[in-house]
């Protein structure tokens, strides 16, 4: 067996922003088989580690980089993805892949025909209680499923105008993790039947949306809103022939029948990184494209309505 921590997969992040800091550092950093040997981010750095303004420059200085973590809003994805790919660099892509799907597929196109590894990575997925619930469900007949994802985008997201911009995904930045987890749950593929979306004057993304889904017959709904002050919600509600779940907290809580929640620790990043050391070890990759899939199949049939304008 190599040793990890003698020799860590040499890794940098692409975009050390909010969830670079919050989630992938503390990840990484717990994690022997990684060593984080670089950023590259135009105005953004961490303490004693060399950063670098973008892949390219960081990539002319650190030859022998083994990864990288694109943690950049979406719409810069495609071109930092493809020019790591070709340097054959593996690639571990924050939700939501990238700003499109056809984007998303050249990603995985390239990858795929140069042999390296690429993760397209869903955090929702890991939440603790995600693969129970989709033990729960399987073997029974999935009614009804209610989804209400409604958080305040002044708290979470402060000051990222990006979000509400053309290709920032506005709503369903967030809306997307509900998707992640309802494809990951469901034992049939997932189509969207209609949708609306309210977007703020001045602004290219929604900022509430409300979709009817499908999944072998079942009913789907889904309540995003980015405006929700007081408690917030991540919640979706799984009726079936047997009994009810509740997946709440995104999926960290789990509640049968009216039971009391059951919560347990966040691992969603270091589950991550503990599958991407794997596939590079085993030179494959994961990829799942699905829940972008339904957000812009929803944003192709959605009705629009054009709502108050927004300011952070
Ligand atoms: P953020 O705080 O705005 O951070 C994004 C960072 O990427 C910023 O430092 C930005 O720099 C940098 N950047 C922009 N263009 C770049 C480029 N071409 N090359 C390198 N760096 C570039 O956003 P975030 O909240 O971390 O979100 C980033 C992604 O993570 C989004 O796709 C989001 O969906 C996902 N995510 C976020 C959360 C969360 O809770 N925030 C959770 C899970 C996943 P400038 O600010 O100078 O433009």
């Amino acid at each position: 067996m190599p040793d990890a921590a003698a020799h860590p997969i040499r890794l940098a992040i692409v975009g050390i922003g909010k969830i670079a800091r919050d989630q992938h550092v503390p990840a990484i950093d717990k994690d022997p088989r990684f060593a984080l040997v670089a950023t590259a981010d135009p105005h953004g750095s961490l303490p004693n580690v060399p950063s670098y303004p973008d892949l390219g420059a960081m990539r002319a200085a650190l030859p022998d980089l083994d990864a990288v973590a694109i943690c950049t809003p979406p719409a810069y994805r495609a071109a930092i993805a493809a020019e790591a790919i070709e340097a054959g660099l593996a690639v571990l892509l924050e939700k939501p892949t990238a700003a499109t799907l056809a984007e998303a597929e050249a990603i995985v196109a390239q990858a795929a025909a140069a042999g390296t590894t690429l993760m397209t990575t869903w955090h929702s997925r890991e939440a603790a209680a995600v693969a129970e619930a989709r033990a729960w469900v399987a073997g029974r007949r999935v009614d009804r499923v209610a989804i209400t994802w409604k958080e305040d985008i002044r708290r979470w997201h402060p000051g990222q105008e990006w979000i509400l911009a053309e290709n920032g995904f506005g709503v369903f930045d967030p809306g997307i993790n509900a998707l992640s987890i309802l494809t990951a749950i469901l034992p049939d593929p997932v189509t969207v039947e209609t949708a609306h979306v309210q977007i703020p004057e001045g602004r290219a993304a929604p900022i509430a949306a409300t979709l009817a889904m499908v999944s072998g017959g079942t009913a789907i709904s889904a309540d995003f809103d980015f405006l929700q002050t007081g408690p917030q919600s991540w919640d979706m509600r799984i009726d079936t022939d047997r009994g009810t779940l509740v997946l709440s907290d995104g999926g960290a809580s789990i509640a049968i029948d009216g039971e009391a929640p059951r919560k347990a620790d966040n691992i969603e990043y270091p589950a991550i990184y503990a599958r991407f050391a794997a596939l590079i070890a085993a030179g494959t990759s994961e990829v799942d494209l699905a829940p972008l899939r339904l957000v812009e199949d929803a944003l192709r049939v959605a009705t629009r309505e054009t709502v108050a304008a927004f300011a952070f």
